[in-house]
């Protein structure tokens, strides 16, 4: 392992353009539980999992129901949310703040919808998935601080008259267009992609290591396979393995916890410059 945490720290310090994708586990740390993992969420309770696959369908028919099942009178939404926003940064997100202050990172693309990343101090996020701090309208794509709006009368509605929903990406619902294109131009971009406490099984986000190994968008998911020609490296740091490993779109895999291992990388980053400052 320290040998790997070596490497990584030499490949970002040569790199031009680094970026970090992250998941769920990046926050197990910050006591929030990810999903798919071993103690996660829907791994210990299928039925929540099966919810959460009809939960967009349920606002768009009947958003009073969506609502009162997402503040925790119908389900135990209102419970997880609530503690996600409460949730501070652990050593992980620190690391990557860390690495954007020294002028290497260049965004996060997470998706989380905790938003510890900007708790943290990283500037440029992209939140795939949205955010529980916000609301957003399906309708008219406005979107609104959750303090902003009054919650009294259920659904909330939007200034345009639709009712609101979290500014979160639910299953069977598209990815608003905006934070789409822009990650995907991040990870064309890249030159060195960190993919953190990730199962990479959600599509499209899963794609995004692939469009940055093949070089080709999302569009062209379909052909992305085979021999990469494209200069860019991989490096996933994660409990277990994933299907990114197993395929080989990972250039090499450190297996840990990302509250260790990012803090370690980030350390041996600057030890690197400070021995040889001319070197990067
Ligand atoms: P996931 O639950 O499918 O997978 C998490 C992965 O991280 C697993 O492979 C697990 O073994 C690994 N992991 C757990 N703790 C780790 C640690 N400390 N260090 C390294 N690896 C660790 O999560 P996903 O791939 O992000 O997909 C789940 C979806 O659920 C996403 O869309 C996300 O929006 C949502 N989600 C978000 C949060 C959050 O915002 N914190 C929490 C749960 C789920």
């Amino acid at each position: 392992m320290e040998k790997l945490i070596q490497l990584a720290a030499k490949d970002i310090l040569v790199s031009k353009y680094v970026i970090a994708l992250t998941g769920a586990g990046i926050s197990t740390e910050s006591a929030i539980p990810d999903f798919r993992g071993p103690k996660g969420l829907w791994t210990t309770d299928k039925k929540a999992e099966a919810r959460a696959y009809e939960r967009y369908e349920l606002f768009l028919t009947n958003p009073g129901a969506y609502w009162e099942e997402m503040m925790g009178t119908g389900g135990a939404y209102g419970e997880f949310y609530g503690k996600i926003r409460e949730a501070e940064p652990n050593p992980g997100h620190h690391a990557l703040a860390e690495l954007e202050g020294l002028g290497i990172l260049k965004c996060v693309v997470t998706q989380n919808i905790d938003g510890l990343h900007v708790k943290a101090g990283n500037r440029k996020v992209w939140e795939y998935h949205g955010s529980v701090s916000r609301l957003r309208c399906v309708s008219c794509g406005a979107r609104f601080d959750l303090d902003e709006v009054s919650l009294d009368e259920l659904p909330p509605r939007c200034r345009c008259g639709a009712p609101l929903k979290y500014d979160v990406v639910h299953f069977k619902e598209p990815i608003p267009s905006d934070v789409m294109e822009e990650s995907e131009k991040e990870a064309l971009r890249c030159d060195l992609m960190l993919v953190c406490g990730t199962s990479a099984v959600v599509y499209p986000f899963a794609s995004l290591p692939r469009v940055a190994k093949f070089r080709r968008g999302i569009a062209r998911y379909g052909s992305l396979s085979g021999e990469s020609t494209a200069n860019v490296k991989i490096i996933e740091v994660n409990a277990e393995p994933t299907s990114l490993t197993c395929e080989g779109i990972s250039d090499y895999f450190i297996q840990g916890k990302t509250g260790e291992i990012l803090p370690a990388i980030v350390e041996e980053v600057k030890r690197i410059r400070s021995d040889c400052p001319g070197d990067s």
